[in-house]
């Protein structure tokens, strides 16, 4: 149903005409996030330049009942930034001041729409930077990375984004602006700032944040290792850890992932190796070099087949291309796929990536993986052909390998979140009583479900099969819909 005349010119009054998008032409460029599986164009976008306006327009959905989806860079993995039908789009890109870099506290305080990348250029000249480092950090949002709970490759040793963010401005549901979070490390009462982070843009939007810097690390060593099998990097990673070492970042490819970066960056790696691992050591110069001996050596007793240990920051950065570019470069090999994202217990990773390997032949599909090996993070990539009708086997063999991971006494999600994707699967995860709590938590935020509706949380209409008792989608109970 198209959204009245009338609410339309209400955000036209709050914007002004050229910053509310209602041409189908130029909305559709907001029909998905990086799950390009799932479009729906939306009714109008809207891109406000300031926090307030920002809040006037969610005043204007809240009276009207309007369902309204926050967006940053839209490189979401999970359909976090889908449109909803009938809803608004709200683009944050326009907020993108870095507003105080405080060197002195070592924080910067930034608009949603800064890039990932922007905070550790505007740190830098004062021998700080910003540790969480997606690998879509040149676009993606520092709003869209506090919505995720984003992290990356150095997250390993850093924390993710949870760990680095101090206070929130949050334009609540019914349009209030509140901060969340205190500048101080220590606050009183319960942690809100900690709800919001992760709760995927469906309890408010953010339109201030402020995060933790860190001194730029002393020494830096990055190595890049072949190995004649997955398993056997595997087995490197659980011994470096065992070691009593923790790395700044443990990041493995296999041979179609390596075909791929290689092929788009030419950044050395082997083409010939079923495996690779990046490694990097950061710290004082002797830390480093004590540490470094010790991982060559666990290489080594492995059957590490090439050893190339990056001699210059371009070396280093090199190795880095390879390893960030290599989703975006899976295009080269494969028309469509689709990112995983499952977590599961590092002693695990060769056995699950074994399992992995069977269900991919059984579907008749290949699987390409390079993940944050450290973490146990995997992210398989399902390749298929949409033009050659693969696209349900391929979504069938992406939830199968995430709820593999929970099997496995693992996680739906490390890092790209449930959105539109794995709502259906948090059922495998989460019990009823636990699904409950966390509707309470969002309800509090947001009684009119019109925050992002639809995401994070399974609902009977887009999880038939959700287990426990019948709830009914509140369209149902609008009367728009009904039960079949
Ligand atoms: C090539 C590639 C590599 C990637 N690598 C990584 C990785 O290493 N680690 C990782 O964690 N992720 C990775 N991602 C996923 C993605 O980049 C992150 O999830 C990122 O945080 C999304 O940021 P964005 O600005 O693009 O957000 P969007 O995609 O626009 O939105 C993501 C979610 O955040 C919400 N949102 C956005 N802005 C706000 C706001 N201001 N307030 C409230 N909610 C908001 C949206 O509603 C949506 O639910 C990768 C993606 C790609 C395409």
């Amino acid at each position: 149903m198209p959204l009245d005349r009338r609410i339309v010119d209400e955000f036209v009054g709050v914007l002004g005409a050229a910053d509310v998008l209602s041409d189908p032409i130029k909305t559709r460029t907001y029909e998905c996030d990086g799950l390009t599986g799932y479009r729906v164009v939306p009714e109008l976008v809207l891109l406000p330049r300031t926090a307030e306006a920002v809040a006037e327009c969610v005043k204007v959905c809240a009276r009207h009942g309007v369902p309204f989806v926050a967006r940053g860079a839209g490189t979401g993995l999970s359909g976090g930034a889908l449109p909803v039908a009938d809803g608004v789009v709200i683009g944050l890109n326009r907020l993108n001041r870095v507003l105080e870099v405080d060197p002195e506290n070592r924080r910067a305080v930034l608009e949603p729409g800064v890039t990932n990348l922007e905070i550790t250029a505007a740190a830098s000249p004062f021998g700080l930077y910003y540790a969480p480092d997606p690998s879509s950090q040149q676009v993606c949002t520092i709003g869209g990375n506090v919505a995720e709970n984003s992290g990356g490759a150095h997250c390993l040793k850093y924390g993710f984004t949870t760990n680095h963010v101090l206070s929130i401005e949050v334009v609540l549901p019914d349009g209030s602006l509140v901060t969340l979070g205190s500048d101080s490390a220590e606050q009183s009462g319960p942690d809100l700032r900690g709800v919001f982070l992760g709760s995927e843009g469906t309890l408010g939007i953010t339109t201030k944040i402020t995060v933790r810097l860190l001194r730029t690390p002393e020494t830096m060593r990055t190595l890049l290792a072949d190995f004649p099998s997955v398993a056997a990097g595997g087995q490197v990673v659980s011994d470096i850890v065992s070691a009593g070492i923790v790395p700044a970042a443990v990041e493995m490819m296999d041979a179609l992932a390596i075909e791929a970066a290689e092929g788009a960056t030419g950044a050395g790696y082997s083409l010939d190796t079923p495996a690779a691992l990046v490694v990097e050591l950061d710290g004082t110069a002797e830390e480093c070099d004590d540490q470094f001996e010790q991982v060559k050596a666990i290489c080594d007793r492995h059957g590490c087949t090439r050893l190339h240990i990056a001699g210059s920051p371009e070396e280093r950065a090199a190795i880095w291309r390879g390893r960030k570019a290599a989703f975006a470069a899976v295009g080269r090999i494969s028309p469509d796929y689709i990112v995983q994202d499952g977590v599961v217990p590092r002693t695990r990773l060769s056995e699950v990536l074994d399992k992995i390997a069977e269900m991919a032949d059984d579907a008749g599909l290949r699987v390409a993986n390079v993940f944050h090996a450290g973490d146990g993070n995997l992210h398989p990539l399902v390749l298929y052909s949409e033009a050659d009708g693969e696209v349900e086997r391929a979504e069938e063999l992406s939830s199968g390998i995430a709820e593999l991971c929970v099997a496995m006494g693992g996680s739906l999600s490390g890092e790209h979140g449930i959105g539109t994707d794995k709502a259906c699967s948090m059922p495998t995860m989460f019990g009823e009583d636990d699904l409950e709590a966390f509707h309470r938590v969002r309800t509090a935020f947001d009684p009119g479900d019109i925050c992002n509706p639809g995401k994070l949380f399974p609902t009977p209409r887009l999880c038939g099969e959700r287990p426990g008792k019948y709830r009914p989608h509140p369209l149902e109970e609008q009367g728009a819909i009904e039960r079949l």
